[in-house]
């Protein structure tokens, strides 16, 4: 396959479904390798998968929980021993557990801050050798508006997506020497299972300038200029894709 990621490979987490999904399907279009990496969901991921290769692209699916890392560790080493190299790592895997404070269990909060926090730690931690070895790389970690504006309902879920950013900025630093770029995205309201209980919902619209919520190809596309060589002199950088909501 050609075109811009043409012999590059991708991990994606959370690539079974929503922004992920598309992730997987734009980087494979563009000819990349994709690891598609899921918990739950193995349907989908080798829907994914299916899609990719009889388009003509090369893919695999990952059965991994990011929040583990022994896991997290094997899955690294079987994407770097089944493709040889990893070239672009998209940390999207997330979840939510909204309530307020005051109904907030710990469970909520660990659970969040496990999978989207330290989830991203994990992945981290696995892959940035193999990009350090490489001397070349691209990570992109996906935050959230929420993560920098905050958001009722979220104290959980805001703060998994602030440590994000904060995590991007300083492996940015520590990478940065090593031909490495780390840059966070942080999108407002996207189509996807996470936000259906809004899709219909009005008042959120209205709140968004552009008056709609994003479709996920739109944040793969962000992500595509972020992995491509395009992009070679953004790092640290955290860029919002929210149709104006946080203006
Ligand atoms: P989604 O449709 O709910 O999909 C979540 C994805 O994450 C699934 O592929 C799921 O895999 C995976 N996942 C969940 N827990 C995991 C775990 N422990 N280990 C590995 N994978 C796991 O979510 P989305 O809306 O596409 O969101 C993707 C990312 O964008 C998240 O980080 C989210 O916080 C962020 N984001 C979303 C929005 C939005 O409006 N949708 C806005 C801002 C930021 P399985 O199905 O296999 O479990």
């Amino acid at each position: 396959m050609s075109g811009r990621f043409c012999d590059k490979v991708a991990a994606v987490t959370g690539g079974s479904r929503g922004i992920g999904r598309a992730v997987c399907l734009r980087l494979a279009s563009e000819g990349a390798a994709v690891a598609v990496i899921y918990s739950s969901s193995p349907e989908s991921a080798e829907a994914v998968v299916a899609e990719i290769t009889s388009a003509g692209g090369k893919a695999k699916a990952y059965k991994c929980n990011v929040a583990d890392s022994a896991e997290v560790e094997s899955t690294v080493a079987a994407v770097h021993a089944d493709f040889g190299r990893i070239d672009i790592l998209v940390n999207n895997a997330g979840i939510t557990r909204d309530k307020l404070l005051v109904m907030m269990k710990e469970a909520d909060f660990d659970d969040v801050i496990s999978v989207n926090l330290k989830g991203a730690y994990n992945m981290l931690r696995r892959v940035s050798p193999i990009m350090v070895k490489q001397r070349a790389g691209k990570i992109i970690n996906i935050s959230s508006i929420a993560g920098i504006n905050g958001n009722a309902g979220q104290v959980n879920y805001s703060a998994s997506k602030a440590g994000l950013i904060g995590m991007t900025k300083s492996l940015a630093r520590e990478l940065a020497g090593r031909g490495i770029c780390v840059n966070a995205i942080a999108p407002g309201f996207v189509e996807t299972d996470m936000t259906e209980r809004f899709a219909a919902d009005e008042a959120v619209k209205a709140k968004i300038p552009l008056g709609r919520m994003a479709r996920p190809d739109e944040v793969a596309a962000l992500v595509a200029f972020l992995a491509s060589g395009e992009s070679d002199y953004i790092t640290g950088e955290v860029i919002r894709i929210d149709g104006g909501l946080a203006i």
